[in-house]
């Protein structure tokens, strides 16, 4: 397939699933189920079709290294067993490990309590020229702590700042410190894997009758099932907040794994091509430089 034509279908796909403006988004119109065009007898079609992703990807990202100007932040939140640690392995497996940095935000520790709650994840901005991975984020602090309020009261806040408005507070700020890193080259990208609730469980359940699995499981995971529908508005809401131009949230239905996937690394090709990426220019003088190094190392023959 030539490049334009993977880059015409990856958009084609990327858009369907890609929420900009939220006002109006629902998560019951997104059916995680979903495989767009794609039936279940064309998945090795499909699963071509990422293969030729990961190498348009590996090819854009050695230019974003070379040119040191652009970064790249993908978010990826989703609830548990709905496949992020795959879908990142996979979409970024054909990339120069030193272009790529992968963080994993877990319950914060005493020392993150001591600050405010971007805090550590800004220690983890990509440097310019790489592709910069967050296994969950700050977004976490519209969700378990939003669902689980004794996780607030640990944060230690003034009283009067913890007010009903806090969570659009947080979205606000949210909003302003992604149009803040887009302002200084950083490409925001946000994936939210949407599996359904008959689909955890059937995971969870394959994890506890595989021994090959069973290291996956957690008890923990069990607990936060129980409060799903929680869970579910909490994403409908941040998605409705914090969906905009310059970092819109990818919906990715995320039953059917090898889809997910592909969706992700359209996503990620579009973001990529979203700028201007090219090799640096060598300028006269460069090349010149350049020739006389040439000709100095052929008389060393
Ligand atoms: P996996 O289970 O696949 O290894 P994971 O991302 O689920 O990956 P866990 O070790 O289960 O990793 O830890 C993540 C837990 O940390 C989640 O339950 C998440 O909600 C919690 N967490 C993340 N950020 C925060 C936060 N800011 N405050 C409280 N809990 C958080
Ligand atoms: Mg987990």
């Amino acid at each position: 397939m030539s490049k334009k034509a993977l880059h015409e279908r990856a958009h084609k796909l990327a858009e369907r699933y890609c929420v900009s403006n939220g006002k109006k988004f629902r998560l019951k119109d997104i059916d995680p189920d979903d495989t767009a065009w794609l039936k279940e007898e064309q998945k090795p079609d499909a699963v071509k079709a990422l293969a030729e992703g990961v190498d348009a990807l590996a090819e854009l990202q050695e230019k974003l290294y070379a040119q040191d100007r652009w970064s790249v932040l993908l978010i990826f939140q989703a609830m548990d067993a709905a496949g992020k640690d795959g879908a990142i392995k996979h979409v970024m497996s054909g990339i120069n490990p030193q272009g790529c940095q992968v963080f994993s935000f877990k319950a914060p520790t005493s020392e993150d309590l001591d600050h405010d709650y971007l805090w550590r994840c800004m220690k983890c901005l990509p440097e310019r020229g790489r592709i910069g991975i967050f296994n969950r984020s700050y977004y976490e602090e519209t969700l378990v702590v939003r669902v689980h309020p004794e996780y607030l009261a640990k944060q230690r806040l003034p009283e009067e700042l913890v007010t009903k408005h806090i969570w659009e507070d947080r979205f606000e700020d949210i909003r302003n410190f992604e149009k803040y890193l887009t302002r200084n080259g950083v490409i925001v990208r946000k994936f939210f894997l949407h599996v359904s609730k008959k689909e955890q469980l059937n995971r969870f359940m394959s994890r506890l009758d595989e021994p090959s699995k069973n290291w996956k499981f957690s008890s923990a995971d069990a607990h936060e099932r129980g409060f799903w529908d929680d869970y579910m508005a909490a994403y409908e809401d941040l998605i409705r907040h914090t969906s905009t131009d310059e970092a819109p949230w990818y919906v990715v239905p995320a039953d059917n794994k090898w889809f997910t996937r592909i969706v992700v690394a359209a996503a990620v090709i579009e973001a990529l091509s979203s700028v201007d990426l090219h090799y640096p220019k060598v300028d006269a003088a460069k090349r010149k430089e350049l020739e006389e190094v040439r000709k100095a190392l052929l008389e060393t023959k």
